[in-house]
């Protein structure tokens, strides 16, 4: 009888049959084995502030977080979430009742999609999308319905949401928009009137919004970070995500935030106290205290990493490629037709043998895949100097 099961069907469910091994794992392997710069995954290869550093090793010392924190996580922070959203846009929530500290940015989209989805609740996001949204969509029993953001090769305005197809994507069947801004991989950050019309489609058809602006504090040249919760009849309906790993340079502590009115908050903390219950510890002190920095560090943060986009940005046009220059994120998305090229994937796989370089094709964010084939993701989170490195690499390609 067992033989029986365990053959008669495969192992893996059918909500998650279509979600194999990450590109991310295939694209890291082939760094290391072809001794390549690795721009595929997007983390930093410098951390942090060293007093924020300094802040978890004394938490770890003086026995701060060692336990089980309190599961909506640990006041200190929920308070410096509460005062940065203040600080930041004048808005104001409740620690005690409108904050929940989460295991970064992936457990607050998963306990949210968990929360307020039913089976068969259509559920709209961007495509190109971050590529855990698919996976718990599908976890959470919904069924995603993409728009797609197209690129405007003419006036540098990058990838671009349609409105009237966003409009139209939504059914008796919408639940709930999922919002990325500013957006990986494309580094769109979208403006007011976008974020407004938005905001009326979503009181106008009476949706929730979860948005997911875990790169905030990332925002170059005239570009304005503005939260959705901001707009009119927006704070009641909206979910709003942070997280310490990409505004200060610490991933691996996965410290993240939701921010909601009560009846939300409440509604996404059932769902996660049942995933990780809590997480971090020690390092929800010290990112209390991060949250806290004068301007000056994220002025500095942001200067940075616009002297990085830039040099990545020029490098790759000198290559050949057609660059999106981003408003926002650490990526920058390329069209690689310029170069003869068509697939992504087939680039991409060639390219650590053909330049050393690794990059990511972001058809893997795609359900209509022919929709991303030419498009390719290069992260610029590194050091200037493996930047510079990357760049000598890839003047191979234009050769
Ligand atoms: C990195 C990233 C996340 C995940 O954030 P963590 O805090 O590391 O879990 C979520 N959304 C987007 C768009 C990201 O790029």
């Amino acid at each position: 009888m067992a033989a029986m099961t365990s053959s008669a069907r495969p192992l893996l469910n059918r909500r998650l049959a279509e979600f194999g091994t990450t590109i991310f794992a295939e694209m890291s392997a082939l760094a290391v084995s072809t001794g390549s710069i690795n721009l595929g995954q997007g983390f930093p290869d410098t951390d942090g502030p060293e007093e924020i550093r300094e802040a978890a090793v004394r938490a770890l010392r003086e026995g701060h977080g060692n336990q089980y924190p309190p599961g909506p996580g640990i006041p200190e922070l929920r308070t410096a979430v509460a005062a940065h959203q203040q600080r930041r846009y004048g808005l104001s929530y409740d620690p005690d009742t409108e904050v929940l500290v989460t295991a970064g940015a992936t457990e607050a989209i998963a306990a949210s999609l968990l929360a307020l989805l039913e089976p068969g609740d259509e559920v709209i996001a961007f495509e190109p999308y971050y590529d855990s949204y698919a996976a718990c969509i599908a976890m959470a029993g919904g069924r995603r319905v993409p728009v797609t953001l197209r690129p405007h090769h003419e006036d540098a305005a990058g990838f671009r949401l349609d409105l009237d197809e966003l409009r139209d994507a939504v059914t008796d069947r919408t639940r709930l928009l999922l919002i990325n801004t500013p957006h990986n991989p494309t580094g769109t950050v979208l403006t007011r009137e976008e974020l407004r019309a938005i905001a009326d489609l979503a009181v106008e058809r009476d949706l929730l919004v979860v948005t997911d602006e875990v790169y905030e504090h990332l925002v170059f040249d005239d570009a304005e970070h503005l939260p959705l919760a901001t707009f009119p009849g927006m704070r009641e309906r909206t979910v709003t995500i942070g997280s310490a790993g990409k505004t200060f340079s610490f991933t691996g502590w996965k410290v993240g935030w939701v921010t909601a009115p009560p009846g939300l908050v409440t509604a996404v903390r059932s769902a996660k106290q049942f995933l990780t219950y809590v997480a971090s510890g020690p390092f929800q002190y010290a990112v209390a205290e991060a949250l806290a920095l004068p301007d000056t560090y994220f002025e500095a943060f942001r200067a940075d990493m616009r002297a990085k986009r830039d040099l990545l940005a020029t490098g790759l046009a000198q290559a050949g490629f057609e660059v999106f220059r981003p408003a926002g994120t650490y990526f920058i998305t390329t069209d690689i037709r310029p170069l003869g090229e068509a697939d992504g994937f087939a680039f991409c796989r060639a390219l650590p043998e053909r330049a050393g370089v690794v990059a990511i094709p972001n058809a893997v964010f795609y359900d209509h895949r022919e929709a991303g084939a030419p498009f390719v993701r290069f992260a610029f989170c590194q050091r200037a100097e493996v930047l510079e490195e990357a760049v000598q690499r890839l003047k191979a390609l234009a050769g």
